[in-house]
């Protein structure tokens, strides 16, 4: 039988402004999380789309509406659909794909640190995020069993304090932002004494899937840090700056935060030179500078999004043939073993 164009409440255009006029934590508990509601939402019907129930069932489709609202209504292949969307695809087994590509998750569980490149930790808050994209290397791990508790926070910060050598601590998860601001600030204002860290960096997708996440509160919180804040975004794809995200950029820069963007090298998304151009121009008109662009980490699922190197390498020839340096984010591999991110080009 012919799946009919489900009706949902929110294809109405003053539900969704409601929608989005609500404070981050309803506009999060709103997501989509349901397949014939994003369907109908989008004006699509379910068999244009190459869904997998099976697919969906291993890793939920999450997305929240403001971040579908800047899909295009009624095209199956809107490049930001294709981030969120649970297809038969991830079902294929691809070789070299594995439930832990990055090789590290395992030695962070002892005390939500991870403590791998020179001068720099990662500190594990959450292993909960606003989206599920579904090339991401967290889908097949119980990253839940892995978040800061009161306890490993402490033992993590003691970690921090003992070890003269970590000038930078960087938030990341999940998505460090969805800690509420008493427990951000909570965290930062006991990361404040300690006198070698110079850096807090934020690791956060919020800016860009759900923008009402950065409020002035928010942002007062993290300008009052006596340390340097950095926050290093996630958007893939010119599509996804709309309005409301670059009016929450444009907050964050206003009150002294650097602002920097990595993007993953995705088929089908943006693996096109014009593409990677727009983002990287449009990314600095609204004063966030292009850092990493990552190939694909291995996960398993995940296989259909792969550029492969050579074609990757091709690409940014093109993309720095018609860029200023400046706007050429750095194509890099995280690899087990490894003292920092692998340039592309190093790996062939
Ligand atoms: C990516 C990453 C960092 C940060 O690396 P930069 O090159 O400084 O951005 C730190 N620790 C780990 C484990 C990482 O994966
Ligand atoms: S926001 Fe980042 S960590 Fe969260 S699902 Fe997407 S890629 Fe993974």
């Amino acid at each position: 039988m012919r799946e009919t164009l489900n009706p949902h409440p929110m294809t109405e255009k003053h539900d969704e402004t409601e929608h989005l006029a609500q404070n981050w934590q309803q506009q999060l508990s709103g997501a989509f999380t349901c397949i014939d509601d994003l369907c109908g939402y989008l004006r699509l019907s379910k068999d244009q789309l190459p869904l997998s129930t099976a697919a969906s069932q291993s890793f939920a489709l999450r997305v929240p509406l403001s971040f579908a609202a800047s899909m295009e209504k009624g095209n199956p292949q809107d490049p930001l659909l294709r981030q969120v969307l649970p297809v038969a695809d991830e079902l294929h087994l691809y070789p070299g794909f594995s439930d832990d590509p990055v090789g590290d998750l395992s030695a962070v569980a002892e005390i939500g640190v991870l403590h791998k490149y020179q001068g720099r930790v990662l500190l594990i808050n959450t292993g909960s995020c606003a989206i599920n994209c579904r090339y991401c290397f967290r889908r097949n791990f119980p990253y839940a069993q892995i978040q800061l508790g009161k306890q490993k926070q402490q033992a993590a910060l003691d970690y921090i304090a003992a070890d003269h050598s970590i000038t930078e601590v960087i938030l990341s998860g999940g998505d460090p932002l969805l800690l509420n601001d008493a427990q951000l600030g909570g965290l930062i204002q006991q990361i404040n004494p300690i006198g070698h860290v110079q850096r807090i960096r934020i690791h956060s997708r919020l800016p860009i899937v759900l923008p009402a996440r950065i409020t002035d509160e928010l942002v007062a919180i993290l300008a009052s840090s006596g340390k340097t804040i950095i926050m290093v975004v996630h958007c893939n794809h010119a599509n996804e700056l709309s309005p409301r995200v670059t009016t929450a950029l444009k907050l964050l820069k206003s009150h002294g935060i650097t602002v920097f963007n990595q993007a993953v090298l995705l088929s089908g998304v943006n693996d096109d030179a014009k593409i990677l151009c727009q983002l990287s121009e449009q990314l600095f008109k609204h004063g966030v500078i292009p850092y990493y662009l990552h190939l694909l980490d291995k996960v398993r699922g995940a296989g259909h999004f792969e550029v492969g190197l050579t074609e990757a390498l091709r690409l940014m020839q093109e993309v720095q043939t018609a860029l200023p340096g400046y706007l050429v984010p750095k194509l890099v591999k995280e690899q087990a073993g490894a003292a920092y991110k692998r340039y592309a080009h190093d790996l062939l």
